[in-house]
């Protein structure tokens, strides 16, 4: 192939901005905002789940509070009317005072039982509420953690969008410039050779694959055609000729 020294030159400016469009694509796709955002939903995740089971934990022992409330209520009513007829003096007979006497003691004893289970059950609901207000505390820390990584990551995505944009335009009025068949070479090497397509030889080594050239090699490229689009013996991608080629 040939093709004028000048446009293979221009392939050497045409291959950095397309290692800065490589650069900036990888930088776009590894941002490192992607992950932490990621990993603060999976967070998010894990503390609502945790929060929705100490809800519904509270739910339950309210359900429980009022049981109990309640039982201790029925046997405080029931104590005090014995206690009202064991006053009145209605009951004469000493068995039936006895008997009554007695359900009063285990009424007490009942009723004692039954408040300290209001108090246990008290004590969890205040455990749960302590549990609830720490979650939550970590669900709003999270959320603000999540905001602002992510607009971390929207402020770098359009700053790198802007360099991607600028140098896309300088692509294309370099490659403007380039011959059709050139620029096909081009771009058929740089898809097979990690993103490198043209490289410069320079004082006597391709810095497409960094190897020295070998003496017949330089000795070929002395007597070449200044169009004859030269390529790298052992890498194959277009070697250029500049002025410190060292030829
Ligand atoms: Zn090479």
């Amino acid at each position: 192939m040939r093709a004028e020294p000048d446009h293979q030159v221009r392939l050497l400016d045409l291959q950095e901005v397309d290692a800065e469009l490589d650069r900036l694509n990888h930088r776009m796709r590894t941002l490192p905002e992607h992950e932490q955002v990621q990993r603060l939903d999976a967070r998010l995740t894990e503390l609502r789940d945790r929060l929705a089971v100490v809800e519904t934990e509270l739910r339950d022992l309210e359900r429980e509070q009022r049981k109990a409330e309640r039982d201790v209520e029925q046997v405080r009513v029931r104590a005090e009317r014995d206690t009202r007829r064991l006053e009145s003096g209605q009951v004469s007979s000493p068995k039936e005072l006895e008997s009554l006497q007695s359900e009063i003691a285990s009424l007490a004893r009942r009723q004692s039982e039954l408040e300290d289970i209001v108090l246990e059950v008290m004590e969890r609901q205040e455990n749960a509420e302590a549990r609830r207000a720490e979650l939550e505390r970590e669900v709003a820390e999270a959320e603000a953690e999540r905001e602002s990584a992510d607009n971390r990551r929207s402020e770098s995505v359009l700053r790198i969008r802007d360099e991607l944009d600028s140098a896309a335009q300088r692509r294309a009025r370099i490659a403007g410039e380039i011959p059709a068949d050139l620029l096909g070479l081009y771009e058929k090497l740089r898809e097979q050779n990690a993103g490198v397509g043209a490289a410069a030889l320079r004082y006597g080594r391709c810095e497409g694959c960094k190897l020295e050239l070998s003496t017949a090699e330089l000795r070929e490229l002395r007597t070449a055609e200044p169009d004859e689009v030269t390529r790298c013996e052992n890498c194959r991608r277009i070697l250029v000729r500049v002025p410190d080629s060292g030829l």
